[in-house]
């Protein structure tokens, strides 16, 4: 691969610099005779921090499908996806350089009947520890858990795991070296999860203040995917006939969501951008889901951050940040996103591990 220059004003710091690449690394010194192939404003890589590669809204696609979704995300910027949960081996993309790279939290994992079918492994709360340690040795450090669900027999969002379990069961993913994150939607799960040591809530809009205490004094990140949040009032829609103070409880959910996710912020909550792309949710959305945490009220370089330098921190470790020597992982863009977040909708270059893919 022939080394490619930029130039233009490296975010965040902000100073205006030339940035050469050369076998997929960034370097600050000069290569003589490097192709220029961008100009403007350089964000470190995007991240999609809840995203699904190899799913739809009925289960597994098959590896043509999940090669287009995740063309997709990478042609809007996104170059690093945590892949919250997937029930198809996606393995296969990472042989490809011309693909994003994929985190895995492997196969959800959920309770008999309490999850989109085709989804997750749905068991019982005996085999949790067992299922959690499947999972963390199959994935690539993340364990995903479906913490709420509907509880027919309550009508309404219920929890899906008692602490009993929940304990061992994070304890055990520690100790293989996998963190561990649960979707939740509703209150009554947040406080037993926090307890058992969780890392991060997927959603989180039943998070209350004693929950946003907690998690910024212990960094439990919040991926809110607020674009798919936006879906509640249809969910309770379909479920109003059936389950009225489930519907009732879900448009409730929605009602505060911003000012859920801002307080998180506020409070010092590592807030995440993630877009659920792969169920009910196309792929390709990572910027509307930043300009959503910008209407939440997440100032514009914090809402930014949450989907480049910040996210990439706290999934590889390290910075995040375009250094001498950092993955070349970068996405060039005409405005100042931090100013015009909306410029994130049409990046002017994006490069993947030191390779031109747009
Ligand atoms: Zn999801």
């Amino acid at each position: 691969m022939s080394a490619i220059h930029l130039r233009g004003v490296v975010l965040p710091s902000a100073e205006h610099r030339d940035l050469w690449v050369r076998d997929g690394k960034v370097t600050f010194e000069a290569i003589p005779g490097a192709e220029t192939v961008a100009t403007g404003w350089i964000l470190p890589g995007l991240v999609d921090l809840h995203c699904h590669v190899g799913l739809d809204a009925n289960g597994a696609v098959p590896d043509d499908v999940a090669e287009e979704q995740a063309i997709t995300d990478r042609d809007t910027g996104v170059v690093l996806i945590r892949d919250a949960g997937s029930p198809a081996d996606t393995r296969w993309i990472d042989e490809r350089d011309d693909l994003p790279r994929i985190i895995r939290a492997g196969r959800h994992i959920a309770r008999t009947k309490r999850y989109t079918r085709n989804f997750g492994w749905e068991i019982e709360p005996e085999d949790l520890v067992a299922y959690v340690e499947r999972e963390a040795r199959k994935g690539d450090g993340w364990v995903k858990l479906v913490g709420d669900w509907i509880d027919r027999d309550k009508g309404d969002l219920g929890p899906c795991w008692p602490q009993h379990v929940l304990e061992p069961a994070i304890a055990r993913a520690h100790e293989l070296g996998a963190r561990v994150t649960a979707h939740v939607f509703g209150e009554d799960a947040l406080p037993d999860l926090l307890a058992a040591g969780i890392d991060g809530i997927e959603h989180g809009t039943g998070v209350s203040a004693d929950n946003i205490a907690l998690m910024a004094e212990r960094g439990v990140s919040l991926v809110p995917t607020l674009i798919n949040i936006a879906n509640f009032p249809t969910f309770a829609e379909q479920g109003s006939a059936k389950f009225p103070a489930y519907a009732a409880h879900m448009r409730a959910l929605h009602e505060r969501r911003y000012e859920t996710v801002h307080t998180a912020y506020e409070a010092g909550v590592p807030v995440f951008a993630g877009t659920d792309a792969g169920g009910v949710m196309p792929h390709g959305l990572i910027a509307q889901e930043v300009l959503e945490l910008v209407a939440a009220g997440i100032p514009a370089p914090d809402a930014v951050a949450a989907a480049s330098w910040k996210a990439r921190a706290y999934l590889l470790g390290g910075t995040g940040l375009l250094e001498e020597g950092s993955v070349a992982d970068i996405c060039v863009y005409a405005d100042d996103p931090r100013v015009d977040p909306g410029t994130l909708l049409d990046p002017a270059r994006v490069i993947m591990r030191g390779r031109v893919v747009r």
